[in-house]
C-alpha cells in the first residue's frame, strides 16, 4: 500500500496513487462491509473532536471507525481544557500519550492544523476547518461519482451555489480535475471567486440555465450563512439561483445532482428535487462510511514513528 501522509489537511497532501488506492479500497470495503481489518489486541483508538457542528462527517467517522473494528472516542473539546487555555498541540500530546491513534479535527478556523505539517502530535485528518478545505467529503464525492459514470474523464460537474465560502468545493476543484473532469463554479458573482485565482480546469459562469445545460452532474451547496458578513437574504434564491425538478425537466436534463448536506429546502433545491432518483445526497452519506474507512486504514498502517515526538532540548 502506498504509504500515506500523517496529516490530512489538504487535498495537496495526497498524490494521484494514493488518492486511486482510497478508491479502490473504498470500493473493497462497500463491497464487503462486516469486514474488521482491525481484529488486532490492542484495538487502534480512533477520536473526533469537533469544534463546529455536524451530523454527517462526525456520524460517518464514528460509524466507520466501528466497521474497521478500532474503539471510537467522542472527545468533546468543549469542555476540555482547551477551554482553559491549554494549545491545541498540548491537547492532541495528551490525547497520544493516553493511546489514542488518529484523532478527526473540525474547526471553523482555516488552516489551523497547518501548524502541525512537519511534527504531527498524533495522526490528524481534517473533518473541516473554516472555509479552507474538507478532503474527506470531496474523496467521498469523488467515490460516489466514480459509481455514477464508466468514465470521468472530460465530464462537466458544476458546482452550483455559495463557493467562495464553501470548503467543499475548495476540495473538489483540487481533486476533480486531477480525474479529468471539468468544474464549473456557477452561483451570484457575491458567491463566485475571482477568475485570477482558479485552477486549471475551473471556470466561472453566473447563468444558471446555461449552466445546468453544460453540465453532466450538478452539486449543490447550501448558503454558508454562517460565513457571512451581515444578513444574506435568501428570498427567491430558489427562483433565480436554486435548482429545481422542474427547471431540469425544462431544461431536459434529467442529470445526478450531488450535495454535501445539509441541504436547505427551498433555497438551493425544491422537495420534488431532493425526493426523487436524481438526488444522490444520501448515497454520498452512504459511501461516505468506506471511504472514510479507507482513509483511517490508510493513515493508521502508514508506520510513521515521528507522531507525538516532541522536538526540544533533550537532558
Ligand atoms: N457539511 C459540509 C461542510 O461541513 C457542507 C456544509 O456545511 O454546507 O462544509
Amino acid at each position: 500500500m502506498a504509504s500515506f501522509p500523517s496529516l490530512l489537511e489538504s487535498i495537496d497532501d495526497l498524490n494521484f496513487t494514493q488518492i486511486d488506492v482510497l478508491l479502490s479500497r473504498a470500493l473493497h470495503f462497500k463491497d464487503n462491509p462486516q469486514l474488521s481489518p482491525f481484529n488486532t489486541t490492542p484495538k487502534p483508538i480512533i477520536a473526533t473532536s469537533f469544534l463546529e457542528n455536524s451530523t454527517r462527517t462526525k456520524h460517518s467517522f464514528a460509524v466507520a471507525i466501528r466497521r474497521l473494528g478500532g474503539l471510537y472516542l467522542d472527545f468533546n473539546a468543549e469542555t476540555s481544557s482547551l477551554k482553559k487555555g491549554e494549545s491545541l498541540e498540548e491537547t492532541f500530546l495528551t490525547l497520544f500519550h493516553q493511546g489514542v491513534n488518529l484523532c478527526v479535527f473540525r474547526s471553523s478556523v482555516s488552516h489551523q492544523l497547518a501548524q502541525f505539517k512537519e511534527n504531527p502530535p498524533i495522526k490528524l485528518v481534517n473533518g473541516g476547518d473554516g472555509v479552507n478545505e474538507h478532503p474527506t467529503q470531496a474523496l467521498l464525492d469523488l467515490y460516489t461519482l466514480s459509481t455514477l459514470t464508466d468514465d470521468l474523464k472530460g465530464k462537466t460537474i458544476s458546482i452550483i451555489g455559495d463557493n467562495i465560502h464553501s470548503r467543499v468545493a475548495h476540495s473538489l476543484m483540487k481533486l476533480l480535475p486531477q480525474f479529468g473532469m471539468k468544474i464549473i463554479l456557477s452561483g451570484p458573482p457575491e458567491y463566485l471567486p475571482e477568475t485570477s485565482s482558479l485552477p486549471k480546469g475551473v471556470e466561472l459562469l453566473t447563468d444558471r440555465d446555461e449552466t445546468v445545460k453544460r453540465s453532466d452532474f450538478i452539486y449543490l451547496l447550501r448558503i454558508q450563512k454562517e460565513r457571512h458578513i451581515g444578513n444574506s437574504n435568501t428570498d427567491n434564491y430558489l427562483e433565480t439561483n436554486g435548482v429545481s425538478l422542474d427547471l431540469l425537466k425544462k431544461l431536459k436534463k434529467l442529470i445526478p445532482v450531488l450535495h454535501p448536506g445539509p441541504a436547505n429546502i427551498g433555497v438551493e433545491l425544491d422537495q420534488s428535487l431532493i425526493k426523487s432518483s436524481l438526488y444522490k445526497g444520501y448515497l454520498q452519506v452512504e459511501n461516505s462510511i468506506p471511504m472514510r474507512m479507507a482513509i483511517i486504514e490508510a493513515m493508521l498502517l502508514n508506520n510513521d514513528q515521528n507522531i507525538g515526538k516532541v522536538n526540544g532540548e533533550k537532558f
